[in-house]
């Protein structure tokens, strides 16, 4: 393939050596960026639009960007919240009343349970 899209891909491919590309937080950023689009075609506040266009311009600042290592860790940002966020969906976390000493308890409807922490000891009735 040497022809004239051949060669734009190559150029393309050339242009993004060494730059960052997309993650998962661009993929997040460019959905808002679409919600707010929505947002400000029912509603048609301008600051919406402008923000919107705001987070379209994050998002190909991020691609093209060559700080590799910084977008990446701005990603891991994201990647640890949602793992946290998955994570608080399926246990509670409860605070032992003897220490303090944070404990993690599967959740299950309206269920009543004996909780003993494992530091001290102390047990304690929750509904989980
Ligand atoms: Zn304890």
């Amino acid at each position: 393939m040497n022809g004239f899209m051949g060669r734009l891909a190559q150029r393309f491919q050339r242009f993004m050596t060494g730059r960052y590309g997309s993650d998962k937080l661009n993929m997040v950023i460019l959905v808002a960026a679409i919600v707010l689009e929505i947002l400000y075609a029912v509603f048609g506040l301008p600051a919406l639009a402008i923000l919107s266009i705001l987070l379209i311009g994050l998002a190909f600042f991020r691609m093209f960007s060559k700080n590799r290592e910084k977008r990446a860790k701005e990603n891991h940002v994201l990647l640890q919240f949602l793992s946290e966020a998955k994570m608080l969906r399926k246990y509670h976390i409860y605070r032992c009343p003897g220490c303090r000493q944070k404990i993690r308890v599967p959740r299950k409807g309206g269920m009543t349970v004996d909780v003993s922490c494992p530091k001290c000891g102390t047990k304690f009735r929750k509904k989980i």
